[in-house]
């Protein structure tokens, strides 16, 4: 009795997790999510560029301060600066690209009949 109540609930459950094809209900639909990995790698890049920038800027102050503190600024800056700001424009790339996706891309691909249609299937 245990056990069936389990599988009940778990397919209850797989019910509303599977995503269906619109147009011929087939459960073989994959998510591309283009717009995210993309949005993510340009976020990274973006940011990542962005956080060296603004070392080299942080550099150009530090020669005020001398040669050595200019060097040991940016090195810093850079490793610092570049890890923040790329982690940072990954996720927001990432939350960019999943609105694109949900929003403007057909974000779901039926492998069955190859329809390809939005997140809000409705
Ligand atoms: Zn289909």
């Amino acid at each position: 009795m245990r056990d069936l109540a389990m599988e009940q609930a778990w397919e209850g459950d797989v019910m509303d997790m599977t995503l269906r094809c619109p147009k011929c209900g087939s459960t073989h639909v994959e998510t591309r999510d283009r717009a995210r990995r993309f949005g993510g790698a340009l976020g990274a890049i973006a940011g990542t560029t962005s956080g060296v920038v603004l070392a080299v800027s942080g550099a150009e102050i530090g020669l005020l301060a001398g040669p050595v503190g200019a060097l040991l600024g940016a090195a810093a800056g850079v490793v610092i600066e570049g890890i923040v700001g790329g982690a940072a424009g990954c996720a927001a790339g990432a939350r960019l690209g999943t609105a694109i996706d949900r929003n403007i891309l057909h974000n779901y691909r039926c492998d069955s009949c190859g329809h390809a249609y939005g997140g809000k299937s409705t």
